[in-house]
Protein backbone atom coordinates (compact mmCIF):
# COMPACT_ATOMS: atom_id res chain seq x y z
CA UNK A 1 0.00 0.00 0.00
CA UNK A 2 1.26 3.56 -1.07
CA UNK A 3 0.35 6.50 0.05
CA UNK A 4 0.94 10.18 -1.12
CA UNK A 5 0.89 13.11 1.12
CA UNK A 6 1.40 16.74 -0.47
CA UNK A 7 2.75 18.73 2.89
CA UNK A 8 3.00 22.02 1.04
CA UNK A 9 2.41 23.36 -2.91
CA UNK A 10 -0.89 21.99 -4.07
CA UNK A 11 -2.18 25.30 -4.56
CA UNK A 12 0.28 27.41 -4.87
CA UNK A 13 3.50 27.95 -7.55
CA UNK A 14 6.33 26.54 -6.06
CA UNK A 15 7.00 25.22 -2.70
CA UNK A 16 6.59 21.08 -3.47
CA UNK A 17 6.88 18.86 -0.37
CA UNK A 18 5.50 15.71 -1.64
CA UNK A 19 5.72 12.12 0.86
CA UNK A 20 5.33 8.86 -1.05
CA UNK A 21 5.21 6.45 1.90
CA UNK A 22 5.20 2.76 2.13
CA UNK A 23 6.00 0.30 4.88
CA UNK A 24 6.33 3.23 7.00
CA UNK A 25 9.09 4.78 5.50
CA UNK A 26 9.07 6.71 2.42
CA UNK A 27 10.40 9.64 -0.04
CA UNK A 28 10.29 13.47 -0.28
CA UNK A 29 9.51 14.77 -3.97
CA UNK A 30 10.88 18.03 -3.48
CA UNK A 31 11.43 20.13 -0.41
CA UNK A 32 11.13 23.60 -1.74
CA UNK A 33 10.82 27.21 -0.30
CA UNK A 34 6.82 28.24 -0.86
CA UNK A 35 7.66 31.76 -1.77
CA UNK A 36 3.64 32.77 -1.38
CA UNK A 37 2.76 31.72 1.56
CA UNK A 38 6.74 33.45 3.07
CA UNK A 39 5.85 36.59 1.34
CA UNK A 40 2.47 36.88 3.50
CA UNK A 41 4.31 37.54 6.26
CA UNK A 42 8.08 38.87 5.22
CA UNK A 43 9.58 40.92 2.39
CA UNK A 44 12.67 41.95 1.56
CA UNK A 45 13.51 43.92 4.75
CA UNK A 46 11.59 41.65 7.18
CA UNK A 47 12.78 38.27 6.64
CA UNK A 48 13.01 35.01 9.45
CA UNK A 49 15.65 35.25 11.66
CA UNK A 50 18.21 32.80 11.31
CA UNK A 51 19.32 33.27 14.51
CA UNK A 52 16.36 31.73 15.97
CA UNK A 53 16.88 28.73 13.68
CA UNK A 54 13.79 27.19 12.19
CA UNK A 55 11.14 28.89 15.31
CA UNK A 56 10.07 31.53 12.82
CA UNK A 57 9.08 29.57 9.89
CA UNK A 58 7.33 26.77 12.22
CA UNK A 59 5.34 29.10 14.48
CA UNK A 60 4.00 31.10 11.17
CA UNK A 61 3.38 27.59 9.58
CA UNK A 62 6.05 28.40 6.53
CA UNK A 63 7.24 24.77 6.89
CA UNK A 64 5.33 21.64 7.98
CA UNK A 65 4.69 21.18 11.52
CA UNK A 66 6.68 17.34 11.70
CA UNK A 67 9.82 16.02 13.43
CA UNK A 68 12.34 15.72 10.52
CA UNK A 69 14.25 18.90 10.98
CA UNK A 70 18.21 19.06 11.66
CA UNK A 71 18.55 19.33 15.82
CA UNK A 72 20.89 22.14 15.93
CA UNK A 73 18.30 24.29 14.38
CA UNK A 74 15.52 24.13 17.32
CA UNK A 75 16.26 26.72 19.43
CA UNK A 76 15.36 25.37 23.33
CA UNK A 77 11.65 27.27 23.39
CA UNK A 78 10.38 25.26 20.61
CA UNK A 79 9.67 21.80 20.93
CA UNK A 80 8.98 19.71 17.69
CA UNK A 81 9.03 16.29 19.28
CA UNK A 82 5.08 16.53 19.53
CA UNK A 83 4.67 17.12 15.58
CA UNK A 84 4.95 13.61 13.81
CA UNK A 85 8.42 11.87 12.55
CA UNK A 86 8.42 10.54 9.17
CA UNK A 87 11.23 7.68 7.88
CA UNK A 88 12.33 9.50 5.21
CA UNK A 89 15.01 7.71 2.81
CA UNK A 90 15.59 10.19 0.51
CA UNK A 91 14.51 13.52 -0.67
CA UNK A 92 14.56 13.42 -4.88
CA UNK A 93 15.01 16.95 -6.13
CA UNK A 94 13.72 18.04 -9.48
CA UNK A 95 15.70 20.81 -10.12
CA UNK A 96 17.99 23.50 -8.75
CA UNK A 97 14.84 26.65 -8.48
CA UNK A 98 14.38 27.70 -4.60
CA UNK A 99 10.51 26.93 -4.97
CA UNK A 100 12.27 23.39 -4.90
CA UNK A 101 15.06 23.08 -2.80
CA UNK A 102 14.84 26.42 -0.58
CA UNK A 103 13.84 23.91 2.67
CA UNK A 104 16.11 21.11 1.67
CA UNK A 105 18.62 22.97 3.97
CA UNK A 106 16.30 22.79 6.90
CA UNK A 107 16.21 18.91 7.22
CA UNK A 108 18.14 16.28 9.26
CA UNK A 109 21.67 15.96 7.68
CA UNK A 110 21.68 12.65 7.52
CA UNK A 111 19.17 12.53 4.73
CA UNK A 112 20.16 11.18 1.55
CA UNK A 113 19.44 13.76 -1.27
CA UNK A 114 18.64 12.27 -4.83
CA UNK A 115 19.35 15.12 -8.01
CA UNK A 116 21.10 15.19 -11.26
CA UNK A 117 24.92 15.89 -11.23
CA UNK A 118 24.08 19.34 -13.14
CA UNK A 119 21.40 20.37 -10.07
CA UNK A 120 24.16 19.86 -7.58
CA UNK A 121 26.47 21.29 -9.37
CA UNK A 122 24.14 24.43 -9.31
CA UNK A 123 23.14 24.02 -6.17
CA UNK A 124 26.63 24.29 -4.85
CA UNK A 125 27.73 26.80 -7.00
CA UNK A 126 24.71 29.12 -5.16
CA UNK A 127 26.25 28.36 -2.07
CA UNK A 128 29.69 28.81 -2.69
CA UNK A 129 28.76 32.47 -4.16
CA UNK A 130 25.96 33.60 -1.83
CA UNK A 131 25.57 34.59 1.88
CA UNK A 132 25.14 31.44 3.50
CA UNK A 133 21.46 30.49 4.99
CA UNK A 134 20.38 27.76 6.46
CA UNK A 135 18.17 27.73 3.46
CA UNK A 136 21.04 27.54 1.39
CA UNK A 137 22.68 24.27 3.26
CA UNK A 138 22.04 21.86 0.85
CA UNK A 139 25.04 20.36 -0.80
CA UNK A 140 26.64 21.53 2.20
CA UNK A 141 26.10 22.86 5.94
CA UNK A 142 27.84 24.28 8.65
CA UNK A 143 27.69 23.04 11.76
CA UNK A 144 26.08 24.98 14.29
CA UNK A 145 26.30 26.22 18.35
CA UNK A 146 24.44 28.33 21.17
CA UNK A 147 24.77 31.87 20.38
CA UNK A 148 25.07 34.98 23.19
CA UNK A 149 21.43 34.59 24.31
CA UNK A 150 20.61 30.43 24.59
CA UNK A 151 17.59 30.46 22.52
CA UNK A 152 19.63 31.25 19.25
CA UNK A 153 21.91 29.46 17.20
CA UNK A 154 25.21 30.69 15.53
CA UNK A 155 27.41 29.04 12.96
CA UNK A 156 30.67 27.76 14.19
CA UNK A 157 33.66 28.82 12.73
CA UNK A 158 35.38 26.87 9.36
CA UNK A 159 32.74 23.44 10.44
CA UNK A 160 31.75 22.72 7.02
CA UNK A 161 30.39 19.56 5.91
CA UNK A 162 28.82 18.09 2.67
CA UNK A 163 25.29 16.19 2.75
CA UNK A 164 25.39 12.58 1.53
CA UNK A 165 24.42 12.92 -1.85
CA UNK A 166 23.41 10.95 -4.62
CA UNK A 167 23.78 11.53 -8.60
CA UNK A 168 21.15 10.10 -10.79
CA UNK A 169 24.13 9.40 -13.39
CA UNK A 170 27.40 8.53 -12.97
CA UNK A 171 29.86 11.63 -12.92
CA UNK A 172 33.57 12.52 -13.43
CA UNK A 173 36.20 13.22 -10.75
CA UNK A 174 35.85 17.30 -11.73
CA UNK A 175 32.53 16.89 -10.23
CA UNK A 176 33.53 14.98 -6.78
CA UNK A 177 36.72 17.41 -6.65
CA UNK A 178 33.98 20.39 -7.10
CA UNK A 179 31.34 19.22 -4.44
CA UNK A 180 33.45 18.39 -1.94
CA UNK A 181 36.01 21.26 -1.80
CA UNK A 182 35.58 24.38 0.12
CA UNK A 183 35.93 27.46 -2.20
CA UNK A 184 33.75 29.60 -0.39
CA UNK A 185 35.74 30.79 2.25
CA UNK A 186 39.56 31.65 2.98
CA UNK A 187 42.18 28.85 1.45
CA UNK A 188 44.97 27.33 3.71
CA UNK A 189 47.89 29.33 4.81
CA UNK A 190 49.63 27.93 1.21
CA UNK A 191 46.98 29.19 -0.99
CA UNK A 192 45.77 25.37 -1.73
CA UNK A 193 41.80 25.30 -1.21
CA UNK A 194 40.29 23.51 1.90
CA UNK A 195 38.51 20.36 1.70
CA UNK A 196 34.81 19.89 3.15
CA UNK A 197 34.51 17.15 5.50
CA UNK A 198 32.91 14.63 3.40
CA UNK A 199 29.54 12.65 3.66
CA UNK A 200 29.03 9.96 1.23
CA UNK A 201 29.23 10.87 -2.54
CA UNK A 202 27.65 8.48 -4.40
CA UNK A 203 25.91 7.60 -8.05
CA UNK A 204 22.04 5.78 -8.04
CA UNK A 205 23.41 2.24 -8.30
CA UNK A 206 23.60 2.37 -4.70
CA UNK A 207 20.09 3.43 -4.23
CA UNK A 208 19.03 3.54 0.00
CA UNK A 209 15.36 3.40 -0.65
CA UNK A 210 12.80 0.82 -1.09
CA UNK A 211 11.36 1.97 -4.60
CA UNK A 212 12.87 1.72 -8.02
CA UNK A 213 13.96 4.88 -9.12
CA UNK A 214 14.34 6.10 -12.76
CA UNK A 215 15.66 9.77 -13.40
CA UNK A 216 15.04 11.48 -16.97
CA UNK A 217 16.25 14.76 -18.19
CA UNK A 218 13.51 16.95 -18.97
CA UNK A 219 13.42 20.26 -20.61
CA UNK A 220 12.66 23.49 -18.16
CA UNK A 221 14.17 27.09 -17.85
CA UNK A 222 17.28 25.79 -16.26
CA UNK A 223 19.58 23.10 -17.40
CA UNK A 224 19.31 19.61 -14.84
CA UNK A 225 16.10 19.54 -14.58
CA UNK A 226 15.04 15.92 -14.21
CA UNK A 227 11.58 14.20 -13.77
CA UNK A 228 11.28 10.82 -11.88
CA UNK A 229 9.38 7.18 -11.98
CA UNK A 230 8.94 6.10 -8.66
CA UNK A 231 8.01 2.23 -8.46
CA UNK A 232 6.96 -0.29 -5.98
CA UNK A 233 3.94 -2.32 -6.09
CA UNK A 234 2.36 0.49 -8.25
CA UNK A 235 4.84 3.38 -10.35
CA UNK A 236 4.54 6.84 -10.07
CA UNK A 237 5.62 9.94 -12.17
CA UNK A 238 6.57 12.85 -10.57
CA UNK A 239 7.37 16.16 -13.81
CA UNK A 240 8.70 18.53 -11.46
CA UNK A 241 8.46 21.61 -13.69
CA UNK A 242 8.50 20.57 -17.45
CA UNK A 243 7.92 22.43 -20.55
CA UNK A 244 7.40 21.24 -24.39
CA UNK A 245 8.11 24.25 -26.56
CA UNK A 246 11.75 24.54 -25.69
CA UNK A 247 14.60 22.96 -27.45
CA UNK A 248 15.20 19.77 -25.57
CA UNK A 249 10.86 19.29 -25.62
CA UNK A 250 12.43 15.87 -26.94
CA UNK A 251 13.67 15.20 -23.69
CA UNK A 252 10.14 16.10 -21.81
CA UNK A 253 8.18 14.05 -24.65
CA UNK A 254 11.01 11.45 -24.05
CA UNK A 255 9.88 11.29 -20.02
CA UNK A 256 6.11 11.31 -20.84
CA UNK A 257 6.36 8.60 -23.05
CA UNK A 258 7.88 6.44 -20.19
CA UNK A 259 5.50 7.44 -17.86
CA UNK A 260 3.08 5.74 -19.76
CA UNK A 261 2.68 2.83 -17.13
CA UNK A 262 1.86 4.87 -13.95
CA UNK A 263 -1.13 4.97 -12.51
CA UNK A 264 -0.68 8.09 -10.28
CA UNK A 265 1.25 11.29 -11.73
CA UNK A 266 1.74 14.04 -10.15
CA UNK A 267 1.87 17.14 -12.66
CA UNK A 268 2.83 20.73 -12.47
CA UNK A 269 0.15 23.14 -13.40
CA UNK A 270 1.79 26.58 -13.16
CA UNK A 271 -0.06 27.91 -16.61
CA UNK A 272 -3.25 26.14 -15.82
CA UNK A 273 -4.56 29.79 -15.00
CA UNK A 274 -3.00 31.37 -17.78
CA UNK A 275 -3.69 32.35 -21.36
CA UNK A 276 -2.61 29.53 -23.52
CA UNK A 277 -0.20 30.97 -26.24
CA UNK A 278 1.88 29.44 -28.31
CA UNK A 279 5.73 30.90 -28.11
CA UNK A 280 9.09 29.13 -28.32
CA UNK A 281 12.96 30.02 -27.64
CA UNK A 282 13.30 30.60 -31.41
CA UNK A 283 10.83 33.33 -31.87
CA UNK A 284 12.97 34.82 -28.76
CA UNK A 285 15.52 34.97 -30.80
CA UNK A 286 14.10 36.27 -33.90
CA UNK A 287 12.81 39.04 -32.01
CA UNK A 288 16.04 39.85 -29.95
CA UNK A 289 18.00 39.47 -32.99
CA UNK A 290 16.04 41.96 -34.87
CA UNK A 291 16.12 44.13 -32.05
CA UNK A 292 19.77 44.03 -31.26
CA UNK A 293 20.56 44.52 -34.69
CA UNK A 294 19.12 47.85 -34.91
CA UNK A 295 20.40 49.05 -31.35
CA UNK A 296 22.77 51.97 -31.17
CA UNK A 297 24.38 52.38 -27.95
CA UNK A 298 24.56 49.91 -25.32
CA UNK A 299 22.21 46.40 -24.92
CA UNK A 300 21.13 45.28 -21.55
CA UNK A 301 19.39 41.77 -21.45
CA UNK A 302 17.14 41.01 -18.42
CA UNK A 303 16.74 37.69 -18.14
CA UNK A 304 16.87 34.83 -15.00
CA UNK A 305 20.66 34.43 -13.89
CA UNK A 306 20.25 30.63 -14.03
CA UNK A 307 18.63 30.43 -17.47
CA UNK A 308 21.56 29.49 -19.59
CA UNK A 309 19.37 28.33 -22.48
CA UNK A 310 18.55 32.03 -22.65
CA UNK A 311 22.07 32.70 -22.24
CA UNK A 312 23.38 30.61 -25.38
CA UNK A 313 20.55 32.47 -27.14
CA UNK A 314 21.78 35.80 -26.40
CA UNK A 315 25.59 34.37 -26.73
CA UNK A 316 24.51 34.09 -30.80
CA UNK A 317 23.16 37.29 -31.25
CA UNK A 318 26.39 39.03 -29.61
CA UNK A 319 28.01 36.82 -32.53
CA UNK A 320 26.15 37.76 -34.78
CA UNK A 321 25.93 41.37 -34.62
CA UNK A 322 29.79 41.68 -33.47
CA UNK A 323 28.30 42.24 -29.58
CA UNK A 324 30.77 41.09 -26.81
CA UNK A 325 28.52 39.10 -24.10
CA UNK A 326 29.31 40.61 -20.62
CA UNK A 327 28.06 38.67 -17.69
CA UNK A 328 28.06 39.14 -13.48
CA UNK A 329 30.68 36.75 -11.60
CA UNK A 330 28.48 35.27 -10.23
CA UNK A 331 27.08 33.79 -12.94
CA UNK A 332 30.22 33.31 -14.36
CA UNK A 333 30.84 30.91 -11.41
CA UNK A 334 27.54 28.99 -12.03
CA UNK A 335 28.63 28.77 -15.54
CA UNK A 336 31.86 27.38 -14.30
CA UNK A 337 29.92 25.44 -11.51
CA UNK A 338 28.28 23.30 -14.59
CA UNK A 339 31.53 22.77 -16.34
CA UNK A 340 32.81 20.57 -13.62
CA UNK A 341 30.20 18.09 -14.76
CA UNK A 342 30.66 17.98 -18.04
CA UNK A 343 33.88 19.87 -18.95
CA UNK A 344 32.09 22.12 -21.67
CA UNK A 345 33.58 25.68 -21.35
CA UNK A 346 30.84 28.28 -21.53
CA UNK A 347 32.87 31.27 -20.65
CA UNK A 348 35.50 31.44 -23.01
CA UNK A 349 33.54 33.58 -25.57
CA UNK A 350 31.92 35.80 -22.66
CA UNK A 351 33.67 38.86 -20.48
CA UNK A 352 32.68 38.84 -16.78
CA UNK A 353 31.58 41.99 -15.31
CA UNK A 354 34.14 43.81 -13.27
CA UNK A 355 32.17 45.57 -10.11
CA UNK A 356 33.90 47.70 -7.77
CA UNK A 357 34.19 45.63 -4.72
CA UNK A 358 35.72 46.81 -1.65
CA UNK A 359 36.32 43.75 -0.29
CA UNK A 360 36.94 40.08 -1.75
CA UNK A 361 34.56 36.84 -2.15
CA UNK A 362 37.12 34.14 -2.05
CA UNK A 363 35.03 32.01 -4.62
CA UNK A 364 35.92 35.11 -7.40
CA UNK A 365 39.48 35.67 -5.82
CA UNK A 366 40.62 31.87 -5.58
CA UNK A 367 39.02 29.62 -8.53
CA UNK A 368 36.87 32.34 -10.93
CA UNK A 369 39.59 35.17 -11.67
CA UNK A 370 42.13 32.95 -12.76
CA UNK A 371 40.08 31.51 -15.18
CA UNK A 372 37.63 33.95 -17.08
CA UNK A 373 38.37 37.37 -18.63
CA UNK A 374 37.02 40.23 -16.97
CA UNK A 375 36.20 43.79 -18.30
CA UNK A 376 36.22 47.17 -16.48
CA UNK A 377 33.27 48.85 -16.72
CA UNK A 378 35.44 52.09 -17.94
CA UNK A 379 36.11 49.81 -21.07
CA UNK A 380 32.64 49.37 -21.71
CA UNK A 381 32.07 53.41 -21.43
CA UNK A 382 34.35 53.67 -24.31
CA UNK A 383 32.54 51.61 -27.09
CA UNK A 384 29.06 50.72 -25.25
CA UNK A 385 27.75 49.51 -28.94
CA UNK A 386 30.43 46.98 -27.93
CA UNK A 387 28.52 45.11 -25.79
CA UNK A 388 25.41 43.13 -24.64
CA UNK A 389 25.17 43.36 -20.63
CA UNK A 390 23.52 40.30 -19.12
CA UNK A 391 21.62 42.53 -16.11
CA UNK A 392 19.02 42.05 -14.22
CA UNK A 393 17.05 44.69 -12.06
CA UNK A 394 19.22 44.39 -9.31
CA UNK A 395 22.89 45.00 -11.04
CA UNK A 396 20.93 47.79 -13.01
CA UNK A 397 22.61 50.03 -10.08
CA UNK A 398 25.79 49.57 -12.08
CA UNK A 399 25.08 51.18 -15.06
CA UNK A 400 26.66 54.56 -12.88
CA UNK A 401 29.22 53.26 -13.57
CA UNK A 402 29.18 52.76 -17.19
CA UNK A 403 27.05 56.23 -17.74
CA UNK A 404 25.52 55.23 -20.70
CA UNK A 405 24.13 58.09 -22.56
CA UNK A 406 21.11 55.34 -24.24
CA UNK A 407 20.87 52.29 -25.05
CA UNK A 408 18.48 49.62 -25.43
CA UNK A 409 17.15 47.25 -22.88
CA UNK A 410 15.31 44.30 -23.44
CA UNK A 411 13.21 42.38 -20.72
CA UNK A 412 13.59 38.35 -21.63
CA UNK A 413 11.82 36.99 -18.03
CA UNK A 414 8.53 35.88 -16.99
CA UNK A 415 5.93 38.52 -16.25
CA UNK A 416 5.13 40.11 -12.96
CA UNK A 417 2.33 38.06 -11.58
CA UNK A 418 2.47 39.77 -7.77
CA UNK A 419 1.13 43.55 -6.57
CA UNK A 420 4.58 43.77 -5.02
CA UNK A 421 7.19 42.50 -7.95
CA UNK A 422 5.12 45.00 -10.07
CA UNK A 423 6.36 47.79 -7.97
CA UNK A 424 9.91 46.99 -9.13
CA UNK A 425 9.17 47.38 -12.49
CA UNK A 426 8.25 50.93 -11.71
CA UNK A 427 11.56 51.46 -10.10
CA UNK A 428 13.11 49.50 -13.10
CA UNK A 429 11.25 51.97 -15.40
CA UNK A 430 12.58 54.87 -13.66
CA UNK A 431 16.49 53.50 -14.11
CA UNK A 432 16.08 52.92 -17.51
CA UNK A 433 14.24 56.66 -18.24
CA UNK A 434 17.10 58.26 -16.05
CA UNK A 435 19.86 56.52 -18.64
CA UNK A 436 17.61 57.11 -22.04
CA UNK A 437 17.02 53.54 -22.69
CA UNK A 438 14.45 52.37 -25.54
CA UNK A 439 12.73 49.64 -23.87
CA UNK A 440 11.17 46.16 -25.30
CA UNK A 441 9.31 43.76 -23.18
CA UNK A 442 7.54 45.91 -21.18
CA UNK A 443 5.78 48.90 -21.12
CA UNK A 444 4.28 51.15 -18.08
CA UNK A 445 0.61 52.31 -18.19
CA UNK A 446 -1.80 54.42 -16.32
CA UNK A 447 -4.83 52.05 -16.36
CA UNK A 448 -7.61 54.28 -14.37
CA UNK A 449 -5.22 55.80 -11.80
CA UNK A 450 -2.91 52.31 -11.33
CA UNK A 451 0.14 52.70 -12.42
CA UNK A 452 1.78 48.82 -13.63
CA UNK A 453 3.47 47.30 -16.04
CA UNK A 454 2.21 46.01 -19.54
CA UNK A 455 4.38 43.18 -20.92
CA UNK A 456 5.20 42.78 -24.85
CA UNK A 457 5.06 38.88 -26.16
CA UNK A 458 7.78 37.07 -28.11
CA UNK A 459 10.77 38.34 -25.47
CA UNK A 460 10.39 35.60 -23.36
CA UNK A 461 8.85 31.39 -23.02
CA UNK A 462 7.97 30.42 -20.28
CA UNK A 463 9.67 27.53 -18.81
CA UNK A 464 6.43 25.85 -18.06
CA UNK A 465 3.88 23.72 -20.37
CA UNK A 466 0.86 25.46 -21.96
CA UNK A 467 -2.68 24.25 -20.86
CA UNK A 468 -2.46 21.91 -24.28
CA UNK A 469 0.77 20.74 -23.79
CA UNK A 470 -0.38 19.67 -19.72
CA UNK A 471 -3.35 17.82 -21.62
CA UNK A 472 -1.67 16.11 -24.16
CA UNK A 473 0.85 14.77 -21.16
CA UNK A 474 -1.81 13.66 -19.29
CA UNK A 475 -3.92 12.18 -22.30
CA UNK A 476 -1.01 10.20 -23.53
CA UNK A 477 0.17 8.71 -20.00
CA UNK A 478 -3.38 8.56 -19.03
CA UNK A 479 -2.64 7.70 -15.59
CA UNK A 480 -5.26 6.30 -12.93
CA UNK A 481 -5.09 8.84 -10.57
CA UNK A 482 -3.56 12.56 -11.52
CA UNK A 483 -2.39 14.88 -8.34
CA UNK A 484 -1.75 18.36 -9.30
CA UNK A 485 0.63 20.45 -8.03
CA UNK A 486 2.75 23.32 -8.62
CA UNK A 487 -0.46 25.34 -9.49
CA UNK A 488 -2.64 27.91 -8.04
CA UNK A 489 -5.88 26.66 -10.20
CA UNK A 490 -6.12 22.79 -9.27
CA UNK A 491 -10.10 23.08 -10.66
CA UNK A 492 -8.83 23.25 -14.32
CA UNK A 493 -7.53 19.62 -13.62
CA UNK A 494 -11.00 18.81 -12.32
CA UNK A 495 -12.83 20.40 -15.30
CA UNK A 496 -11.01 18.56 -17.55
CA UNK A 497 -10.52 14.45 -16.04
CA UNK A 498 -12.58 13.04 -13.64
CA UNK A 499 -9.90 10.99 -11.87
CA UNK A 500 -7.60 14.34 -10.55
CA UNK A 501 -6.93 14.11 -6.62
CA UNK A 502 -7.30 17.67 -5.10
CA UNK A 503 -5.18 17.35 -2.11
CA UNK A 504 -5.47 19.02 0.97
CA UNK A 505 -2.08 19.64 2.41
CA UNK A 506 -1.07 17.47 5.01
CA UNK A 507 -3.62 14.62 4.10
CA UNK A 508 -2.62 11.26 3.09
CA UNK A 509 -4.21 10.38 -0.03
CA UNK A 510 -3.64 6.24 0.23
CA UNK A 511 -3.74 4.29 -3.82
ZN1 LIG B 1 11.29 25.64 -11.80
Amino acid sequence: MTSITIYDGAKTIGGNKIFIEEKGKGVFLDFGMNFKKYSQYFQEFLKDRPSRGIYDLIHLNLIPKLNIYRKELIPPDLDISRFPTLSIEAVLLSHAHMDHYGNIGLINTEIPIIASPTTFAFVKGMTDSSRLTHQLEVAFFCKKTKGLSDKTIKAISGAYQTRNLICTQEYIDNFEWFLTTNIKNAPKKDGTLKTLTRSNLCDLTNNPTQFEIKSFPIDHSIFGATGYLLSSDITIAYTGDFRLHGKNADKSKEFIQNAKDASVLIIEGTRATREDVEESEEEVYENCLKIIEEAKGIVVADFSARNFERLEEFKKIASKVSRNIVIPAKQAYLLKSLEQVDKVDRTSDILVYGEYKSGKDYWEENFLKNQVNYIDPTEISKAPDKYILCFSFYEIKHLLDIKPQYGTYIYSSSEAFEEESEFDFLRLNNWLKHFDFNVCGFEILNERGRVKPEFTKGFHASGHASKSDLLWAIETIDPEYIIPVHTENPTWFKENFDNVIQAKEGQKFVV
